[in-house]
């Protein structure tokens, strides 16, 4: 970075993370003049922005050469209210992986050895052992086949579950069984009895987990939901429990979050919540990300995770 010229970054989100982004730059790229939000001196010398949300008066960032979304997904954005020509950059960082590798893995093991049981089956004081099925019994599929799902599915193979996934266009990946597009959908579905859903929110996939996905998995199939609140038709998945269609979900996300007093989700005996934290971007490899796409920015080379607008993702 020392040979480029004086930049102004500017980091908008939570200010905690902020201050341990502060450091590494201060670290890893002395030169860039970093602040964090709302301290951003004048706005028309930002040229790079890193946000959750980016600020009211974004017309003013004249000079603004890329935003960065903190977050893996870009759903947050109002698509339409960025300047047209603008790069928008996702986060793609091992962190992020390494979380939802863990997550993912802990649900469908949980789901798989009956955890859930067991916890309900302690606070009743019952000993009562339910049959041990092998993992390659268990079929596990994965809406999603990007950078999260493609790293969950290697850990699940690994563990010996035999392993499918969804996703937009065709893939060829190594020991999965790879569907694409909505007509192979019901037929992915068929053969999940774990359905974990890591897929963006678009205009194609909110609602998609819903009773027509829910009919279509082998009865008493299980759910683990960690993309966005908006994939999932609440009541549907209500429905899908209480008839034995679903026999158990895990969701780390709902629809508004937080999940408001009284929702059926808090008490339902097949329902485990987690608030929102399958992963978590890392300051230390999120920096680091951020700082080599700096660098193939100014070399002129494609960017980790620029978002296709027209595609939502
Ligand atoms: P990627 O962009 O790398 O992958 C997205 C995948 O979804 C691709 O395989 C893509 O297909 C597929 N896809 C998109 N639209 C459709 C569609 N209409 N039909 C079928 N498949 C589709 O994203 P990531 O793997 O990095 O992240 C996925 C999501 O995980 C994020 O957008 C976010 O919502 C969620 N997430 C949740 C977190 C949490 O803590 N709960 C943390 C981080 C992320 P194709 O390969 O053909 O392009």
């Amino acid at each position: 970075m020392s040979d480029t010229p004086p930049c102004t970054f500017v980091y908008k989100a939570d200010p905690v993370r902020g201050a341990e982004w502060r450091g590494l730059f201060a670290e890893l790229a002395p030169e860039v003049d970093f602040r964090i939000w709302p301290d951003v001196g004048d706005p028309a010398r930002v040229r790079f922005l890193a946000a959750w949300q980016p600020p009211a008066d974004l017309a003013a960032y004249t000079g603004l050469e890329l935003l960065f979304s903190v977050g893996a997904g870009i759903d947050q954005f109002d698509l339409e209210a960025l300047p047209a020509g603008l790069p928008l950059v996702r986060m793609v960082e091992p962190g992020i992986v390494g979380g939802m590798v863990e997550y993912a893995t802990l649900a469908v093991l949980s789901i798989h050895r009956d955890w859930q049981t067991y916890a309900a089956q302690q606070r009743c004081e019952v000993w009562r052992a339910l049959r041990v099925r092998p993992a390659a019994s268990r079929r596990v599929g994965v809406l999603g086949l990007g950078v999260l799902g493609r790293a969950v599915l290697a850990q699940l193979r690994g563990l010996g579950f035999p392993c499918s996934a969804w996703s937009r266009s065709q893939h060829d990946v190594e020991g999965v069984d790879c569907y694409a597009g909505d007509a192979a959908l019901p037929g992915f579905a068929a053969r999940c009895d774990i359905l974990v859903c890591l897929l963006p929110l678009t205009d194609e996939t909110r609602g998609i987990l819903n009773a027509r996905l829910f009919e279509r998995l082998p009865a008493g199939a299980a759910l683990v939901h960690a993309g966005r609140g908006p994939h999932l038709v609440q009541q549907d998945l209500l429905d899908a429990l209480d008839s034995g269609q679903l026999a158990r979900a895990v969701l780390d996300v709902c629809d508004p979050e937080p999940l408001p007093p009284g929702h059926p989700y808090w008490e339902h005996p097949a329902i485990m919540l987690t608030p929102h934290i399958a992963s978590m971007t890392q300051p230390d490899s999120a920096v680091r990300a951020v700082l080599e796409n700096l660098r193939r920015h100014r070399a002129g080379e494609p960017l980790e995770g620029l978002v296709e607008r027209r595609r939502g993702y």
